[in-house]
């Protein structure tokens, strides 16, 4: 391959697939570079260059690339075939450890992609409550379908506008917004449209805009007012499930919500989604109840397998706690590289997931927006050329692997000093 294979093949995808991607965030300016293969932290181009990679397929791949536990598990399972149409005893053993890890799930139903499981959450919440109306947090992030694809920002007591072309205003208008980290606009919210509103769904941590962390009290505080409501609440753990603690978010703030989502880590790199939650909100799922969902390739064996696989290793003794130290480890050296520079950017982050903001600290998506955009891409442009791969956006969390060995993370802080600057 010569230096320019990047290049045309971006040339011949532009006349084959929108934007000449299979999806938008891939879409780097002026071309996206092609991954011939990974390894551990590293990612390979097919221009001859080795990254090393903090985007890291955007969460799942919290082991690295190609860990040979998972490997080894997913070819033993295409070695008794990969999809039968008919149950597996693998979807009764992992159903019974993500029971066993998440206090709010009794029951669960397995999908395929973290989109799936916040669209049949919010099937559920409906079914079960008979009300129309969601709340959102402005900035979080749910997949891409139509009652989750609304406008941010248009305050908190509007109905929701689309967010994309052929999102239906019937549908967007039964979804609320509220700022993250604000317990009054939510209570406000809340007794506004009293007795119409069949959940609250949010990110407990904000991954898709920072990340941003709850602040003292938030995540409890929901939890009551959606109580004192009559409310159901629903964690997007997607990103979170299996990363900030084998439980979750809400094991590690301690915070029980009704149903919960799961999905990237817990396919360890293949396609899953896992919608789980209270035994009486789950029952209401077809076959046994009335709310439908349905999919060929759901409780796919080998996405199952890779995520036993994943869970294993993640079991281990201190496993995720090693990794999370590297995460503090990590952020207490940028911030000290930020303070050095003094730039006025702020470091940001939990357990293993952080990022530079080039701005103040965000508590909400109207704070984050003010960071200096087209400087951080900039930015990410450099410290491309310096071999290291961020996810192209400010507002993409960068993610740790357990494969990151503190020379990888060395040369990365180096990478920091010298190209924070432009
Ligand atoms: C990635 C993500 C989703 C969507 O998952 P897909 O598997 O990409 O459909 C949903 N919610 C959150 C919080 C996510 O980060």
């Amino acid at each position: 391959m010569t230096s320019d294979a990047s290049r045309e093949l971006f040339e011949a995808a532009k006349r084959l697939m929108p934007g000449g991607v299979s999806s938008p965030v891939r879409a780097i300016s002026p071309y996206p570079f092609y991954v011939a293969r990974a390894q551990g932290p590293h990612l390979w181009t097919v221009d001859g260059e080795k990254l090393i990679d903090y985007c890291l397929a955007y969460g799942p791949m919290i082991l690295g690339h190609r860990h040979p536990a998972v490997m080894e598990r997913v070819a033993e399972q295409l070695d008794r075939g990969w999809l039968y149409g008919t149950p597996s005893e693998l979807e009764v053993s992992l159903a019974k450890r993500i029971v066993g890890h998440y206090p709010s799930i009794d029951m669960l139903r397995f999908v395929n992609t973290g989109t799936e499981a916040t669209m049949a959450a919010l099937r559920i919440a409906r079914g079960y409550t008979g009300k129309d109306r969601i709340v959102k947090v402005e900035g979080g992030f749910h997949g891409a379908h139509d009652s989750v694809l609304v406008k941010a920002g248009s305050g908190a007591t509007t109905l929701g506008t689309p967010d994309s072309l052929g999102v239906p205003k019937d549908t967007a208008k039964n979804t609320l917004q509220v700022p993250y980290n604000d317990l009054e606009a939510i209570e406000s919210l809340l007794e506004g449209f009293d007795g119409e509103v069949a959940a609250v769904i949010m990110e407990p941590v904000l991954g898709n805009i920072g990340p941003i962390l709850p602040e003292e009290g938030y995540l409890e505080g929901v939890r009551r007012l959606t109580e004192d409501h009559g409310v159901l609440l629903i964690f997007d753990e997607v990103i979170t499930g299996f990363r900030l603690s084998l439980g979750g978010a809400q094991a590690f703030y301690g915070v029980v919500p009704d149903i919960t989502t799961l999905g990237k880590v817990i396919g360890g790199g293949f396609p899953i989604g896992v919608v789980g939650g209270r035994r009486d909100l789950l029952e209401t799922v077809a076959p046994r109840g009335g709310v439908y969902q349905a999919g060929t390739f759901n409780g796919s064996p080998v996405s199952l397998a890779a995520g036993m696989a994943t869970l294993d290793v993640l079991e281990g003794e201190r496993v995720l706690e090693r990794l999370n130290a590297v995460g503090d480890g990590l952020r207490a050296a940028l911030s000290d590289i930020v303070e050095d520079l003094g730039l006025g950017y702020s470091v940001v982050g939990i357990a293993s997931i952080f990022k530079v903001f080039f701005g103040d600290l965000p508590k909400n998506y109207v704070e984050a927006l003010r960071c200096n955009k087209a400087g951080y891409f900039a930015f990410f442009r450099r410290m491309l050329q310096a071999g290291v791969f961020l996810p192209p956006s400010q507002f993409e969390t960068n993610f740790l692997s357990a494969a990151h060995t503190d020379d990888v993370i060395n040369e990365t802080l180096e990478a920091y000093k010298l190209n924070l600057r432009s």
